[in-house]
Order: C-alpha cells, then sequence, then structure tokens
C-alpha cells in the first residue's frame, strides 16, 4: 500500500487542522497518543508532542528548529500520518515494540513567521509553479555568488596570502552586497587588497562563469516577498500579538529587508536555535571582537547575524550566553527519555545529507562503550535505504553521510556529542528554503525515501539494541592474558 502524501504548504491553521485530521482519524491501524507539550515558545506558543506505539523502544523525530526550514515540520506530520494508518513500509510497524515521539515543530514562531508570510505572497495563485520560480531563481543567485566566490579564491590562492579566505569573502561581501556587482567592482577590489591578478584572465571568467553581465539585489527569489510587513501575521490570539510585536521590534531595532519575513529562521526573539549553544556562541564573539558585524551567507542578504534577527543570533545578549526557552524543551525531554532513546533525528531542510557522529571514546578511556558501532551502524543503514529507495523510484539520487567528530557548531552537535544515535537530516535534495524543497519529483521523493528509511531505522535498532546499555573493560593479567569485562552503561549527562 503506497504512502499517502500530500502536497502541501502549511501555515497556522493548516498546521493544527493536518493534525486534528491525523490525530482523529477513523481509519488509523495505530493510535496518536497527545502528550503534554514539550516546553513553549517566548510568546507562549507550546512546542507539541505526539507519540505512537508504547515499546520499550524509543525514537524521537523533531523538526522545526529552523523557522524557514518549512518541508521539516510538514515531513514530520506526513510520516505520522503514515505511520498511523499503516501506509507503505509502516505496515509492519511493531507498536509493541517501538515507541516513535514526534515532536513536529521546534520552533513555531519562526515558522509561523514564515509560512503566513508564504500564504500572504501565493494566495490563490499555482502554488507548484511559485515553488518552481523560486527553486531556479534561488539557484541562478546561489550559482552567481559561487562564481564570485572562485574567482576571488582562484586569484587569493595564487597570491599565497597567509590571512583567511573567509575573511577575505566577508570582508568582499560586505563591502559590495546591496549595489549592483559588476566586473570593475572585483578590479577595484583587488587593487585595494592588493592581490595581483591578470586582467584577460579575469575577463575570461567572468565572461564564461556569469551568466548576467552583473549580479543585481535583491535577488529574483526574494523579490516576490518585498512588499510584505508584519502585518502579515493577524492578531488572532494574545500568542499572534506578542509574535507581531516582537518581530515589529526586531524589524525597527535594524533595517532587515521586508522579504525576511518570507526567510524567517530564528524564533521572534531573533535567536538561531540550532546557532543557540556555548560553542559558536564563543566563535562569533571572537569573531565579531577580530572583524566587526559578521554578515550571514550573501545569498541571504548582508545583515549581520550576531545581531538579533530574522536569521539568528546564537544568544538573546551579547555578552552571556543563555539557551532559548525551546532548546532546554528538548534537552530536558530527552534527558528524561535518555535510557529508553534509541534514535533521535533532528530533521532539518536542505542538502540530502545525515550528520553522525563516529566518536571512538576507547581511545579516551579504559572502559568503552559501543557509541561509535551504534552510530555508524544506523547511519549506514539509514543512507543505504535511502539509495535503494531512491532506486525504486527511478532516480539515482542519494544522501551523503557527514560526521565531523571534533567539530562541534550547532545545537545539534550538542545532542550528538550526548546521545548514542542522535542524527541531524537534512532532508531535502533541493536547495532554496522555504519553498525549493517543494519542487517535484524532489517534494514526493523527499518524503517516500525518508519514510522508507524511517522503518529501516526501527529495523537497525532491533539489531543493535542490545548494545545501547552496555560497556565492555579491557585488563591485561600479569601474564599478559587479555580480559574483557562487561558493563552496565552509566549516562553521566
Ligand atoms: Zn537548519
Amino acid at each position: 500500500m503506497e504512502y499517502d502524501i500530500n502536497f502541501q504548504i502549511l501555515n497556522y491553521d493548516l498546521f493544527y487542522k493536518v493534525l486534528e485530521n491525523i490525530c482523529e482519524n477513523k481509519d488509523n491501524k495505530f493510535n496518536v497518543i497527545t502528550c503534554n507539550p514539550i516546553g513553549y515558545s517566548p510568546c507562549g506558543f507550546p512546542i507539541h508532542h505526539f507519540s505512537i506505539g508504547t515499546g520499550p523502544y524509543e525514537v524521537v523525530y523533531m523538526a522545526g528548529t529552523h523557522g524557514n526550514e518549512i518541508i521539516g515540520v510538514d515531513f514530520v506530520l506526513q510520516l505520522m500520518k503514515n505511520l498511523a494508518l499503516g501506509k507503505g513500509k509502516f505496515a509492519f510497524f511493531r507498536p509493541e515494540l517501538f515507541t516513535v515521539h514526534f515532536i513536529p515543530l521546534q520552533n513555531p514562531e519562526g515558522f509561523f513567521t514564515t509560512t503566513y508570510a508564504i500564504h500572504n505572497v501565493i494566495k490563490d495563485n499555482d502554488r507548484k509553479k511559485i515553488c518552481k520560480d523560486y527553486y531556479l531563481n534561488y539557484r541562478k543567485a546561489n550559482n552567481a555568488i559561487h562564481v564570485i566566490n572562485d574567482i576571488l579564491l582562484h586569484f587569493f590562492k595564487q597570491e599565497n596570502l597567509s590571512n583567511n579566505f573567509e575573511m577575505l569573502k566577508r570582508h568582499f561581501w560586505k563591502k559590495f552586497y546591496g549595489r549592483t556587482i559588476i566586473l570593475e567592482h572585483l578590479k577595484q577590489f583587488f587593487s585595494e587588497i592588493p592581490i595581483k591578478y591578470d586582467e584577460c584572465q579575469l575577463e575570461k571568467f567572468w565572461n564564461s562563469k556569469l551568466q548576467a553581465q552583473m549580479l543585481t539585489f535583491p535577488f529574483d527569489y526574494q523579490k516576490p516577498f518585498i512588499n510584505l510587513d508584519c502585518n502579515c501575521i493577524p492578531e488572532i490570539t494574545s500568542k499572534h500579538q506578542m509574535l507581531k510585536r516582537n518581530i515589529e521590534k526586531m524589524f525597527h531595532n535594524y533595517p532587515y529587508p521586508n522579504y525576511m519575513l518570507g526567510n524567517f529562521c530564528a524564533n521572534s526573539l531573533g535567536i538561531n536555535l540550532n546557532e543557540n549553544n556555548e560553542y559558536y556562541f564563543n566563535e562569533l564573539k571572537r569573531l565579531v571582537q577580530e572583524e566587526g558585524n559578521i554578515p550571514v551567507a550573501p545569498i541571504y542578504g548582508n545583515f549581520p547575524k550576531n545581531i538579533l534577527g530574522p536569521f539568528g543570533a546564537p544568544s538573546f545578549s551579547k555578552d552571556n550566553f543563555f539557551y532559548t526557552t525551546e532548546n532546554i524543551a528538548i534537552l530536558n525531554f530527552l534527558k528524561n527519555c535518555q535510557e529508553k532513546l534509541y534514535a533521535f533525528i533532528n530533521c532539518h531542510s536542505t542538502g540530502g545529507q545525515l550528520y553522525f557522529y563516529p566518536y571512538d571514546n576507547s581511545i579516551n578511556y579504559k572502559e568503552s562503550d559501543f557509541t561509535f558501532y551504534i552510530n555508524n551502524r544506523i547511519a549506514t543503514d539509514y543512507l543505504k535505504t535511502i539509495q535503494l529507495s531512491y532506486q525504486e523510484s527511478g532516480s539515482f539520487e542519494t544522501y551523503e553521510g557527514m560526521g565531523y567528530p571534533s567539530k562541534i557548531s550547532g545545537f545539534g552537535d550538542i545532542l550528538r556529542v550526548k546521545y548514542p544515535a542522535s542524527f541531524l537530516l537534512e532532508l531535502s535534495r533541493a536547495g532554496g528554503n522555504p519553498l525549493g524543497p517543494y519542487i517535484f519529483p524532489n517534494y514526493y521523493l523527499t518524503m517516500k525515501v525518508n519514510m522508507d528509511a524511517c522503518m529501516s531505522l526501527l529495523n537497525t535498532i532491533l539489531k543493535v539494541q542490545h548494545l545501547y546499555n552496555k560497556t565492555y573493560e579491557i585488563n591485561y593479567d600479569r601474564f599478559g592474558r587479555i580480559k574483557y569485562n562487561e558493563k552496565v552503561r552509566t549516562f553521566k549527562l
């Protein structure tokens, strides 16, 4: 039986309507339990929690950390619907073995802001066409930015400069963002640095790689959103009123372009929930001390990510680090189920990647656990299923497995370090939040391959479950013979 996948671009009303339909569907094969919210956003929007199954192996699917990554929220809802109905591979779901938790929307304020803005723009127009145009225009802008960055890198490399390229790149975009960029600007920039360049070669690069002869702002993909204002948020509850007030204040304190309402990543206080961690907070603070304001990636705009805004700063205070209420909620929730937690999948939006954490603690400790094995095994199986599932649909796409054991930059990494099977999933192969992932056939396939992979994840858990709560200790006796002692894992979180 096929999955039931609807093309849907949600907003506040639709989000609640879809939830109600899922929870109360008479055709549900497995009961959906509505649990207490795990916490509340700063304006008081609940962070909802649902579960299916009553088994001892608990798995958590969460989405909506970044408000503009709307495909994630959509996916977790469609996953919940299909699991409840026992559709597709979920016909074989075993509710007596598993409890699957769903936290479809971690950052309601960012999601409702983005989706109110989108609905204000799309109205009754052809949604599929709007998504396709958005995707193509986003790609066009992104390619142009890459061409310019490649040119910068090419001449930077030739110079063998000791200072860092990221800084030079930031310097370029800070200087030229917002005005029409033409070839002369690059020449001007190179002579100011100074970087020697072959004029002929530079012109050849520019003409061959950049389709348009100039780069103009705002980008075409942003244009449908330039006439928005905060009135797109209706004041239907006191929470909505507060949301609108907070965002008005944010746009009053700094001249953010209005189109950012349609690509709103942070919560209403202007904090980016993934960057809301102490490591990144300190890193950004250091960069700001060295270079001044640090802009977001040029594809989004030129506003600083160290100031509370639509893209989001790492902390409410620029001097001290605080977790947001949304992150405290998930930290507490996972801590409460830590000994029953067999996988946590944090769904983000674009890239088609699974971030895993191949950390081998046996290098540091005499007593080792199986984190490394569990983590890799689950990631490997997940990625294999994704690939097979794509192939079944006649597509040869794959997801990439990403792991940076030493690098902690996001809140997702904080969780990856704590739990053996915590993953950050970049769902869609098509870029361009929020609407890019809604192009066909990418949209349908994103849903389908990840539902298949969810069922395979549950099967992998059954194969490795005996390892979660065990450790082993290696000792040598006085004759040099090895002794393995099996121990029970104690969680030190
Ligand atoms: Zn994200």
